[in-house]
This record gives C-alpha cells, sequence and structure tokens, in this order.
C-alpha cells in the first residue's frame, strides 16, 4: 500500500495543483463520520474517525450514504434498472416525477437538468439573454447581466468571466463584455447600475464561497422590486444554499414570498449527497423560449440521478427536518460565540452553513483548517483566506455537532493559540 507522503506526490504529478487536499485517504464514509488514513505534522499515519463538516463544499447534505438513498440505489441495481439513461434519450419518468415535486416545492415551472453547479449558471446566463432579446426588447448583442462582487458560480468560462476574483480569472481572458458588478447586499448601489439592456441581476442568496457572507435583512426582497420595476430578471443561484442548507427548503424564502426569483440554480445536495445532479428551475415564460438544440446535457436527467433527487426532496420535506435543521443550525453558532478565544473574530451563518471568520493574527484559514484535522479529528472548509468554514450533514446528530463537534474545535483551537506550529 502507498503510503500518504507517496499519493501526495502522485496527486501532485497527475493533477493540476488547483486543489490542496488534507493529508487524508477516505476509506469508508457514513453520516457525518469518514474512516480515513490519515498523515499527522510528523509524517506519522493512522486511522482515525473524522467529523465531515466539509461535506465535499457542502454537497453532503443527508451524510454520506444516506440508509433511504442506498436502500433505493441497491433495488435500482438488482432490477437493472437504467442508470444513465437521460431526458436527452428517452421519456425518463423518474425525472417527470422529480420536476414535479420541485416545481410545486418551488413555485417555478420547468426544470433544465444538469450535472455540475457550474452548468446551470451557464445556462441561466443563456436563459437571461434569450429572454432580454425576445421578451424584454433589448437591441441583439447589447444584453447586460449585473453580478454581485466577489460572487462564486462555479469555474465554467461564462462564471470565471462573472468572477471578480482576480486569482480566479487570472490568465483567462478576453471575457465576455456586458458583465456589470455591484457590491453585495447593496441594492442602492444595485438600482443604479439597472439599465434598459439589463436583462437579469444574479446573486447568491449569501455568499457561501467568499465566507458566509449573510447580507443585510431584506436585501432579497429589496432586489426583487427593483428588478420587477425595471423589468428585469431575478436569478438566484442555490446551488450552495439551497435544498435545506440553511434551514429552509430555498434560501430566499426566510424573506418570504415577496423575494421569489423568477429563476433558480440548485446543485450539490440535489444528489442527496450520493449522485451528481443540478438544475436551472425557470418560469415558464422563460423556459418556453429555449428551443430544440439550445440546451442539453447527456448525463442530464438521467434515470437514477433523478430518482435520488427525488427521494432527497422527500427526506427534506418530512415534518420537523428544516426546522431541526434552524434549531442545530442557532444552537450550533451561539456554542461557537461562546467559545472564548481570541482567535474568533465573529460567527456567522444560517442553519447549517456556518463561518468562523479569524483574527488575522490566527496565521490563516489554512493553519486552522490542518489544526482542526490534526487536534480536532475535524475536516473544516477554508474560505477565503481567514475563514474557516463548516457545512455538516442537515442529518448530523445532535450530540456530534453540539457535544463533539463543539468540544473538538474548542480544543483545536486552544492548542493553536500561542502555537507557532505550522500543523501541515
Ligand atoms: N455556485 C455556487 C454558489 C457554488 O457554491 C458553487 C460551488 O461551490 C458553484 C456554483 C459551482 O458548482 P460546481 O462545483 O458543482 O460546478
Amino acid at each position: 500500500m502507498r503510503t500518504i507522503r507517496e499519493l501526495e506526490t502522485n496527486l501532485k504529478q497527475y493533477a493540476p495543483p488547483y486543489y490542496e487536499a488534507l493529508p487524508f485517504v477516505p476509506v469508508i464514509a457514513k453520516g457525518e463520520w469518514i474512516y480515513a488514513r490519515v498523515k499527522n505534522e510528523n509524517g506519522k499515519e493512522s486511522f482515525r474517525s473524522l467529523l465531515d463538516f466539509h461535506g465535499n463544499f457542502s454537497a453532503i447534505g443527508l451524510g454520506h450514504n444516506h440508509r433511504e438513498i442506498v436502500e433505493l440505489k441497491i433495488k435500482r441495481l438488482q432490477k437493472n434498472k437504467p442508470a444513465l439513461i437521460s431526458v436527452g434519450e428517452a421519456i425518463i419518468g423518474e425525472f417527470i416525477e422529480f420536476a414535479e415535486k420541485l416545481t410545486a416545492l418551488s413555485g417555478m415551472d420547468m426544470v433544465v437538468a444538469k450535472n455540475a453547479g457550474t452548468e446551470v449558471f451557464d445556462s441561466a446566463f443563456k436563459a437571461a439573454r434569450l429572454w432580454g432579446y425576445k421578451v424584454k426588447g433589448v437591441p441583439r448583442s447589447e444584453a447586460e447581466i449585473i453580478v454581485a462582487r466577489d460572487n462564486f458560480h462555479g469555474r465554467s468560462f461564462i462564471a470565471t468571466a462573472a468572477s471578480t476574483s482576480a486569482i480566479r480569472r487570472e490568465g483567462f481572458g478576453p471575457f465576455i463584455p456586458s458583465l456589470i458588478e455591484v457590491p453585495f447586499g447593496d441594492a442602492k448601489a444595485l438600482e443604479q447600475k439597472l439599465h434598459r439592456n439589463t436583462v437579469a441581476v444574479i446573486l447568491e442568496p449569501i455568499q457561501a464561497e467568499a465566507g458566509v457572507i449573510v447580507p443585510p435583512s431584506g436585501y432579497l426582497r429589496q432586489v426583487r422590486k427593483l428588478c420587477n420595476e425595471k423589468h428585469v430578471l431575478f436569478i438566484l443561484d442555490e446551488i450552495q444554499t439551497g435544498m435545506g442548507r440553511t434551514g429552509k427548503l430555498f434560501c430566499w424564502q426566510h424573506e418570504g414570498e415577496e423575494a421569489r426569483p423568477d429563476c433558480l440554480m440548485l446543485g450539490k445536495l440535489l444528489g442527496g449527497g450520493s449522485n451528481i445532479i443540478s438544475a436551472l428551475l425557470l418560469k415558464k415564460e422563460i423556459g418556453e423560449l429555449l428551443k430544440l438544440g439550445m440546451e442539453g446535457s447527456t448525463f442530464g436527467g438521467n434515470d437514477e440521478a433523478c430518482a435520488v433527487a427525488s427521494k432527497t426532496l422527500d427526506i427534506l420535506c418530512r415534518r420537523g427536518f428544516l426546522e431541526r435543521v434552524n434549531l442545530l443550525g442557532e444552537e450550533f453558532m451561539e456554542g461557537l460565540r461562546a467559545i472564548s478565544s481570541p482567535l474568533i473574530k465573529e460567527v456567522r451563518g444560517r442553519g447549517l452553513l456556518v463561518a468562523i471568520e479569524l483574527v488575522p493574527e490566527a496565521g490563516g484559514a489554512k493553519r486552522i483548517q490542518a489544526a482542526l484535522l490534526q487536534r480536532g479529528d475535524i475536516v473544516s472548509l477554508a474560505r477565503g483566506e481567514h475563514v474557516i468554514g463548516f457545512s455538516p450533514p442537515l442529518t448530523i446528530r445532535k450530540r456530534n455537532l453540539l457535544r463533539f463537534g463543539l468540544n473538538r474545535i474548542e480544543k483545536a483551537l486552544k492548542e493553536i493559540e500561542g502555537s507557532t506550529a505550522k500543523w501541515e
């Protein structure tokens, strides 16, 4: 068996260095736990049980290998159900059932099924321009789309063009023109940028990757109102915040009906932590503009992914499920705030999308992330330079979050205080 050190060398050899993998090799994953080989800061290896508060960038909503999802998949395999036949090839009953549930729950009318989150960002962009030309009457090639500063919509070329991060854009230009940037959370600044050629405003309800930035209360309602007044589409990227992550099925619902978007992007949790599926939800008047050949995907809307997404929706919508996420999130944040550590600047979040902003003296999120793994057996997310994120599964047991989780975070932070170790 290769050592982790050897595997790290292999990883550097075969994968471009775009991710900085933590030094563990997952062996078994169940619920909120990953049983893994871990390399400690001295290079020694051991088997350890890690609490997964990273959740593959917030995607493992139902925990690893959720019993009902596993049963569903085993049954399907035993019956030789099609796995990868998609809506591009045939009429897929599972897609219909999934789309029926999702449109009813979201108040949308149509579903464009894809795979990665960033694909539906591209699809939303295309749909918005099409609507702008065909419905709003914007002159051809003049459609403008507004995005927020510090957004994250993935790694496709359009998402890269929409990014305001120099690191993400460096070396990839020239980019498409007509993307307008506004500060996140500032409705007045947005109002000034709305123009007769603006076709859409695309936002995340909470900027997760930017460091779990929660906008002022009422912001989404204000944006919705401005979009109505200026005849502009209001599009929400809920790839990270949707599907119960923040304690409502969709994050915009925290602000009520007056914040309802025209298009909604979903991904990550949609696949139950087990399949790959994303979706762009559209109002009928937008969806109907997409004609043959304009959209499609080899695997998007495949039988198995839709069956899993449909089951995921059933589980999330069970009585008390989302209320529990809300409550756990509040108690978890309260617990984090009660940790008295000079490393913590602020605790923020919504539901189980939580972050600690660290003081600069803490040595950066990467250092704390490594220490949480080595001292606390916790896998966390480094979100930007000074923010450490926690996205536990929504199904996490209360004691694992509020007792083990909080204790381990506190213990790890205490050990880091005053230490100069690098913890790699
Ligand atoms: N949009 C948001 C808000 C995200 O957080 C992400 C991923 O983190 C994406 C889009 C991209 O999703 P994917 O990595 O599945 O393409």
